[in-house]
């Protein structure tokens, strides 16, 4: 009974939130951590986020990640740090003397790629999509040294995004001239998510010699197994869940987080 009432409680608030796999992931982690510690989704909804954080802080919770489509909207009730300020976006609330906003989302694809053997530095990078996923991302990797080029659906958000981080921004209908020119493709829109998903990349345009990582990370997309069959080098989108992961709980705890068991995890999950 004294171990369950000392138990600190961490949650993901989202909508839709039932397929999240960060509970098992984060869950596992405390675990290996040894920590008095659990892990719960919630469904959130936009109109109640702040009195969701607030409530989670009255209630002594550790910490929150926040996902789609409540990250945007966090700003107005946590003081974000320097990154998450220039993102424009919140994923992870830590509770103190305040209540604070970080971003992980960048630095998670980041390590991902460095981990990975990526080069990010003086590349030639082209991210396609101008969404959530794809600003942290532009953001983190410009700020690297990557070149970036952002290439979106809406051409319009890709030129803003690009203006904020020094790049260019393109249309889809520019991706046969932009593609062969890249040393990196990032795949940071949800097409590939469900099987039968438009090929948004022509697969006679990719090169062996690129680097494709693909945020997508419930299944094998069209674009990794293009890549793969042509011999490039390929990412998918796990390792940056469970970087991204790694560093809330890094910044909610102090301590290390372990990777390698957060990623044994997410794969059983996604192996099911
Ligand atoms: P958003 O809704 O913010 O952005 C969606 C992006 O996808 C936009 O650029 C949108 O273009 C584009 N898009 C959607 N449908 C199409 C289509 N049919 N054709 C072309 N472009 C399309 O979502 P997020 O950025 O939050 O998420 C995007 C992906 O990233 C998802 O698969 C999500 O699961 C993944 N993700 C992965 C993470 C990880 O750790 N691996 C972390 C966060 C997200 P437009 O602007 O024109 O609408």
């Amino acid at each position: 009974m004294k171990r369950f009432l000392a138990m600190k409680i961490y949650a993901v608030f989202g909508d839709p939130i039932e397929h999240s796999l960060s509970p098992p992931m984060q869950n596992a982690a405390f675990k290996a951590l040894g920590l008095n510690a659990c892990y719960h989704s919630f469904k959130v909804s936009r109109s109640r986020l702040s009195e969701a954080i607030l409530g989670a802080e009255a209630m002594g919770f550790g910490g929150l990640n926040l996902t789609i489509p409540l990250k945007e909207e966090a700003l107005k009730f946590v003081r974000p740090d320097e990154t998450a300020a220039a993102m424009g976006a919140v994923n992870t609330v830590a509770f103190g003397d305040e209540i604070k906003g970080y971003n992980t989302d960048g630095i998670g694809a980041q390590r991902a790629l460095e981990d990975a053997g990526a080069k990010i530095s003086d590349k030639r990078i082209l991210i396609i999509g101008a969404g959530g996923a794809a600003k942290s991302i532009a953001y983190q990797l410009a700020r690297s040294g990557g070149l970036m080029t952002i290439a979106n659906r809406d051409k319009k958000k890709a030129r803003k995004l690009a203006q904020r981080i020094n790049g260019q921004g393109f249309g889809l209908e520019d991706l046969e001239r932009l593609v062969p020119e890249a040393e990196m493709l990032i795949n940071a829109t949800s097409v590939g998510m469900k099987d039968g998903d438009p090929r948004l990349i022509d697969p006679s345009l990719l090169r062996r010699d690129q680097f494709v990582f693909d945020v997508v990370y419930n299944r094998n997309t069209e674009l990794l197994k293009d890549a793969n069959e042509i011999g490039a080098k390929t990412l998918d989108g796990a390792s940056m869940l469970v970087h991204q992961g790694a560093c809330a709980i890094e910044i909610w705890t102090g301590l290390k987080a372990p990777k390698r068991v957060m990623e044994n995890a997410l794969r059983k999950e996604l192996d099911k």
